[in-house]
């Protein structure tokens, strides 16, 4: 007899990269008995079905959300109240409601207060994505062998955490269990800051005089390139992510402008010895990432990124 599926009803509100990639994964995995998936446009919904994304598609996440198991908001962050306010008279006794956001502190400020007790919060960020966006950009493999970071708030119900993390577990992803707001520290530093930097080294560039910039473009097979690969990514979600995360983001970029400026300082000195250093203690650091198998394969630096090396 065939197993029977984890939920029978989830609801995903939002169905673009990653929401669209979830219903895979449930899909291929027989986790949901029912999908029934609820976005913003009409030309985003009629997509996802004719994608056979799911069971049932409507515009209103309440009547989405109506007797779910398991509600995954998949939108930006700065959705989450109006969601919240929405679809908390739907949501019948124990249902589980996650999300993916990229930042996980303001799901307990902007979401949580929304919602009625008798329903269990447990929210999540898998961090895997690519610059793409919408429903077709979506694929199963996006999580495989990536990180997804569950924030569930101190005396969470186990039982919703575990099935949370069994979902995630047949995406193939790794889990981590962590709270919120260490979560937004490390992702500071790993993911946000970055992003800051390729989206301002681009900038830069776009600035530049007509001749300049044009030679910055036939020439970016170095560096150059995968900034500005990161620096494609969606621009609401990092505006979101960016107001959501700003102490954390503000006391990092404090940290890095005094060692730019030690740097700086070094090579206006030809202070050889400091950059060599320096440049030392990050090659080890690369090494920890390549052997803690946080990058697909030990390119050298400049060649192209795999599909999914934007973890956001
Ligand atoms: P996406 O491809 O742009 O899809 C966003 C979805 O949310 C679409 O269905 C969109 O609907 C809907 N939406 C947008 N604004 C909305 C609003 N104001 N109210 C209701 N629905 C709205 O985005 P994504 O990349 O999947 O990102 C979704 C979430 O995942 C974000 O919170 C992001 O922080 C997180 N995340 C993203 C990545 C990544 O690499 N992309 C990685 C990890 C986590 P319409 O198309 O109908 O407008």
């Amino acid at each position: 007899m065939a197993e029977a599926p984890l939920f029978k009803r989830v609801t995903l509100i939002g169905i673009g990269l990653i929401g669209s990639s979830l219903a895979r994964v449930m899909q291929r995995e027989n986790l949901a008995g029912e999908i029934v998936v609820s976005t913003r446009s009409e030309q985003t919904l009629k997509r996802a079905i004719e994608l056979g994304l799911c069971n049932r598609g409507t515009m209103d996440a309440g009547e989405a959300a109506r007797d779910a198991d398991l509600v995954i908001i998949c939108t930006p962050m700065g959705a989450y109240e109006a969601i919240g306010k929405h679809i908390a008279p739907f949501l019948k006794e124990g249902a589980i409601v996650s999300d993916v956001g990229s930042v996980k502190m303001p799901v307990f400020e902007t979401l949580a207060p929304q919602l009625p007790d008798h329903v269990h919060l447990v929210p999540g960020h898998p961090v895997a994505g690519t610059e793409h966006s919408g429903p077709d950009a979506g694929f199963p493999e996006l999580f495989k062998g990536r990180w997804t970071i569950l924030t569930p708030a101190e005396g969470a119900d186990d039982s919703a955490v575990e099935k949370v993390k069994e979902l995630w577990l047949r995406a193939e992803a790794k889990v981590e269990v962590m709270d919120a707001g260490h979560h937004d520290q490390v992702l500071a530093i790993t993911s946000h800051l970055p992003h800051l930097i390729a989206y301002t080294i681009v900038g830069t560039a776009t600035d530049l005089g007509d001749d300049l910039q044009k030679e910055v473009i036939q020439f970016s097979a170095s560096g150059f390139r995968d900034f500005t690969r990161i620096a494609a990514s969606d621009p609401t979600m990092w505006r979101d992510i960016f107001l959501t995360n700003k102490e954390a983001v503000l006391e990092v970029l404090g940290r890095f402008d005094e060692d730019l400026t030690e740097l700086k300082r070094a090579i206006r000195k030809g202070d050889g010895n400091t950059l060599f250093e320096h440049f030392t203690r990050t090659r080890a650091i690369r090494r920890g990432v390549v052997d803690a198998q946080q990058d697909d394969v030990p390119a050298p630096l400049g060649a192209i990124p795999g599909p999914y090396s934007n973890d956001d």
